[in-house]
């Protein structure tokens, strides 16, 4: 019998970093040196998650061309409750088509770079294109469920970030995992581990944990996530999470636990 069986890749993956156009990440986040680290630490798939804005990712996709690591276009979105989630999606397509909606929630406050720091947009080499203007680290008008909804719409994959970190994550404001939106995967902190995190929110029972480094340097770089994928699409990611069709996933950060 013919052997139909598809071949997996393991990827190890970073899905949570900042580029310089997030005025809280280093000047040292420039597309070569985002690919050059991954590179050297064996990470082959990277997600660029800038707070509320998407205009470096086409540029650290270029400078992955023709090197070991896969790019993956995602936002760090803060919602109306001040929470962060992570929304990956497949194509710049995709999330270009998202932040044209998400776009207007969002207030119209400039940056102050002296409080705030820089928000550079570069080009591929890391050189400098423009500043951006609008204040990024701001809430949107949508809520949490409103963006699981556009996130879904646009076929991204929404995960609420260090949803254990008292600042601007889930559990410390909200206080529970809202049951009105099929939420399946949460990111926890790495100062813990995912058995201690179980032992100390219960309500964690029955979700799916990734750890990130969310870097705002590049030694922040981590590579928790192992995946055991076809191939680096969020519908993998799925299979990975369900242990689905011989996917998997895997964390390797527990040493990290403090
Ligand atoms: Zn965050
Ligand atoms: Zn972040």
């Amino acid at each position: 019998m013919e052997n139909t069986q598809i071949e997996l890749k393991t990827y190890r993956a970073e899905l949570h970093l900042h580029t310089v156009l997030s005025p809280c990440a280093a000047v040292e986040m420039i597309p070569p040196l985002i690919i050059q680290e991954a590179e050297e630490k064996g990470i082959n798939l990277i997600a660029v998650s800038d707070h509320n804005a998407i205009e470096n990712i086409s540029a650290v996709m270029q400078a992955a061309h023709g090197t070991t690591v896969t790019v993956l276009p995602a936002m760090e979105l803060q919602t109306r409750e001040e929470i962060h989630s992570l929304c990956l999606f497949d194509t710049l397509e995709q999330i270009t088509d998202f932040y044209d909606r998400l776009r207007p929630t969002f207030p119209e406050i400039r940056n102050n770079v002296d409080y705030f720091g820089e928000q550079f947009v570069v080009d591929a080499t890391g050189d400098f294109v423009r500043r951006e203007e609008r204040l990024l680290i701001t809430s949107s008008s949508l809520s949490l469920k409103d963006a699981w909804e556009l996130t879904t719409d646009h076929g991204g994959l929404l995960i609420p970030a260090h949803i254990n970190r008292s600042a601007f994550g889930l559990i410390p404001i909200l206080g529970f995992i809202p049951k009105d939106i099929p939420l399946e995967v949460l990111e926890i902190s790495h100062h813990i581990n995912p058995e201690q995190a179980r032992a100390n929110y219960p309500q964690l029972t029955g979700y799916y944990l990734i750890q990130n480094g969310d870097a705002h340097q590049l030694s922040e770089i981590a590579g928790f996530n192992r995946f055991h994928i076809a191939e680096p699409s969020i519908a993998e990611f799925k299979l990975a999470f369900h242990r689905s069709a011989g996917r998997f996933h895997e964390l390797i950060a527990s040493q990290n636990a403090k």
